[in-house]
């Protein structure tokens, strides 16, 4: 099996929203401090065609569950959230709703001085290869943890991820050139 071929064909499948709306898989979180650096936010996404074995989160692989929101309600729940100091994206799968994700992300970033981290089931390169919305959203970002959870490569002992084969991606915002590997 072609892995990148069939990444490439998964992060073509993005999540039909109407404009101006996300679909959200679980309630927006604050002070959370084990999916990145910092005291953070966390938008949980809803939606992901990878299906990992051993995924801990099988609810949000659904494209049509979840809860569909305004982003402008996202924006202004955050808003209210003090003391943070980034926000995550989770999913589900970020990358297959990367406008709304960028939305938020640049929002964030410009009136709170937050920075802006994303988990993908998707690698940098194969996001990068697809380039579009997905890879848009990339260069808005801080950091990137990429690439699928990979059961028989579990390691609890890593920070932030959950397999070996993810890699912590500190990136340049706005080229989302590589400036680090963990
Ligand atoms: S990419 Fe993440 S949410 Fe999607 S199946 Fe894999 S572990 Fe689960």
């Amino acid at each position: 099996m072609d892995y990148h071929k069939l990444s490439l064909k998964k992060i073509s499948q993005q999540v039909e929203v109407p404009e101006g709306m996300i679909r959200l898989s679980g309630p927006l979180e604050r002070d959370n401090i084990v999916n990145g650096d910092g005291l953070r936010a966390v938008v949980w996404t809803q939606g992901c065609p990878n299906h990992c074995p051993g995924c801990q989160n099988p609810e949000t692989w659904d494209y049509c569950t979840g809860i569909l929101v305004p982003i402008q309600d996202v924006l202004d729940q955050l808003s209210t959230f003090k003391g943070q100091t980034g926000l995550t994206f989770c999913g589900g799968e970020p990358m297959v709703q990367a406008k709304a994700c960028k939305t938020i992300a640049d929002y964030v970033r410009k009136e709170f001085g937050w920075d802006v981290w994303s988990f993908s089931g998707f690698t940098y390169e194969v996001i990068k290869e697809y380039g579009k919305e997905p890879w848009d959203f990339v260069k808005s970002l801080d950091a990137l943890i990429d690439g699928p959870f990979i059961l028989k490569q579990r390691d609890l002992s890593l920070r932030f991820r959950g397999s070996s084969n993810q890699r912590l991606l500190r990136l340049k915002v706005g080229t989302g050139k590589i400036l680090s590997i963990e």
